[in-house]
């Protein structure tokens, strides 16, 4: 007999994944599916929840087809998701009343204006830990509701459900069964007091959303239910949104460890334990993961553009075919160019918040090329990294040790030494890059006996540990310049331009 393994199910915002785990934490298979993405105006961004769910269940069906899987194969199913997209569905019919509005679906921006302008930015900062806006699916559940034909009377009548698409997910695998959520994925709709982990009364009527609609809150590593296979109960154990899930999966449980994943965007998570920080630059606090019924919190900060300046050299500025050949570009650059590159494509989030920066490039010289010029992409992403955990630690008082990275731009190893050399700290990159998979996998496995926590960070393999080579009155230069470039490609635009564009 095969000995047990785990299922994570990874519902991203491209695609659905199912992750098969064994018990050294090693991938035994991948199964995944893309679905449609619908832009019905500029700004808007929806998925079709039924889609959603047809595109991970069909995930499971091959990934248990391909691996002969029975009900005793598996010890438990993990969920892990993007996080903030809103699904509103008929709990009679199980219909989706209307596409999801995704995390990036922007529609309800002037409804968010409208909130800050009454004055709730504090008061919801200091419930919530987050910055009133149309990212976070308050005001889309409130956009769904208002805009549906009959949805607020249905509402009103207990008829319809309200979930994020782990509680989505976790509804359809128990064919109704199960209307929950956990902490991570809660603490991201603006609508949970993350002191208390409990609904927030006063949000719910801000937003005119009836307590009805919601899922009930538990523990990231619990009890989801079960969903049947060939006749047998199978345990829906773990859950958690896809950055947290990743830091779980980073094994950072400990206050002060942090991962970044390099994706599109970055996402940086440190663990702050069981106090949550607030941010003085616009960080967010969230909650990271609930565990026997305590909440472990997180800082939590972006980059808008990553591995997205990669693509932008290679779409746009066609100096490369793939992502990948950047790093081997790079390392053809004269090693005395002075080449900046600030990817401001859409502005500078934290620390800086500047909605009116733009890109730029400074430092050219006539023998600048392609290589400088990449070479200082993906030199930039190490510096924004640098640029947000310095806010996190200011704001924290916690000094970084190492940086678990994952993400898809982590494997170019240009990046990964000069992101230790910046921050001056040890970046390791473990073997499983998939962290989001590893960490709802893990969340399963510890809630059903799978694992013990104390040993799964034994089972994190690392791939390469990158240490610092550069001295630091070298990386201090480099760092002087880089913010001389930030200040000089802020406040590019003004607000005429900024209308003209929008
Ligand atoms: P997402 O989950 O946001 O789609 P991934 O984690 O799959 O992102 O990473 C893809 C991103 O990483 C792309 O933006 C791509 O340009 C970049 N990327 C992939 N491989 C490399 C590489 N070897 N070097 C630099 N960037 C890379």
């Amino acid at each position: 007999m095969k000995s047990k393994m785990i299922i994570a199910l990874d519902q991203g915002t491209t695609s659905s994944r199912a992750v098969l785990f064994d018990h050294q934490a090693s991938i035994v298979d991948v199964v995944q599916e893309e679905f449609t993405q619908h832009f019905p105006k500029p700004g808007w961004v929806e998925h079709d929840a039924t889609e959603i769910w047809d595109s991970q269940f069909t995930v499971l069906q091959k990934l248990v087809a391909k691996n002969a899987l029975t009900p005793d194969d598996i010890a438990a199913v993990g969920i892990t998701n993007q996080r903030e997209t809103t699904v509103v569905w008929n709990k009679h019919t199980g219909e989706p009343i209307h596409h999801a509005i995704v995390w990036q679906d922007r529609r309800t921006a002037s409804r968010c204006d409208e909130i800050k302008a009454a004055g709730w930015a504090e008061k919801i900062q200091q419930k919530t830990g987050l910055v009133i806006d149309a990212y976070f699916s308050a005001s889309k559940v409130q956009w769904i509701l208002d805009h549906v034909e009959g949805a607020r009377e249905a509402a009103e009548q207990g008829d319809l459900l309200f979930g994020t698409v782990d509680s989505w997910v976790i509804w359809k695998l128990t064919e109704g069964r199960v209307h929950a959520t956990d902490p991570s994925n809660a603490a991201r709709t603006m609508l949970l007091n993350i002191d208390t982990g409990a609904w927030d009364q006063e949000l719910l009527d801000l937003f005119n959303i009836p307590r009805s609609m919601l899922p009930e809150v538990r523990d990231s590593a619990g009890d989801f239910g079960y969903f049947e296979f060939q006749g047998e109960k199978v345990a829906i154990a773990g859950v958690a949104g896809d950055q947290q899930a990743a830091l779980f999966g980073q094994t950072c449980f400990a206050k002060g460890m942090a991962k970044n994943t390099y994706g599109t965007g970055c996402f940086l998570l440190m663990n702050t334990g069981r106090e949550r920080v607030d941010s003085e630059s616009g960080l967010l606090s969230t909650i990271a993961w609930s565990l026997n019924g305590e909440i472990t919190y997180a800082l939590e900060g972006s980059v808008f553009i990553g591995g997205a300046a990669v693509q932008w050299l290679r779409d746009e500025l066609e100096f490369i075919e793939n992502a990948s050949d950047s790093e081997a570009l790079a390392k053809q650059a004269n090693p005395e160019s002075n080449v900046v590159v600030v990817p401001a494509f859409a502005g500078l989030g934290a620390p800086y918040w500047d909605m009116y920066a733009r890109g730029a490039i400074f430092g050219l010289t006539r023998d600048s090329g392609k290589p400088e010029i990449a070479k200082a992409t993906l030199q930039s992403l190490a510096y924004q990294i640098f640029d947000v955990l310095e806010a996190m630690q200011k704001d924290s008082g916690i000094k970084l040790s190492q940086l678990n990275v994952d993400g898809g731009a982590i494997a170019n190893n240009f990046l990964a030494q000069f992101q230790a050399d910046v921050l001056q700290t040890e970046v390791t990159r473990p073997k499983v890059l998939e962290s989001t998979a590893l960490g709802a996998a893990f969340l399963a496995g510890i809630a059903v006996g799978y694992w013990q926590m104390d040993e799964l960070g034994k089972v994190r393999d690392v791939e390469r540990a990158f240490k610092p080579q550069r001295e630091k009155p070298e990386i201090d230069r480099l760092l002087k310049r880089w913010h001389k470039a930030v200040e000089r490609s802020r406040d590019w635009l003004d607000i005429n331009d900024e209308l003209s564009e929008a």
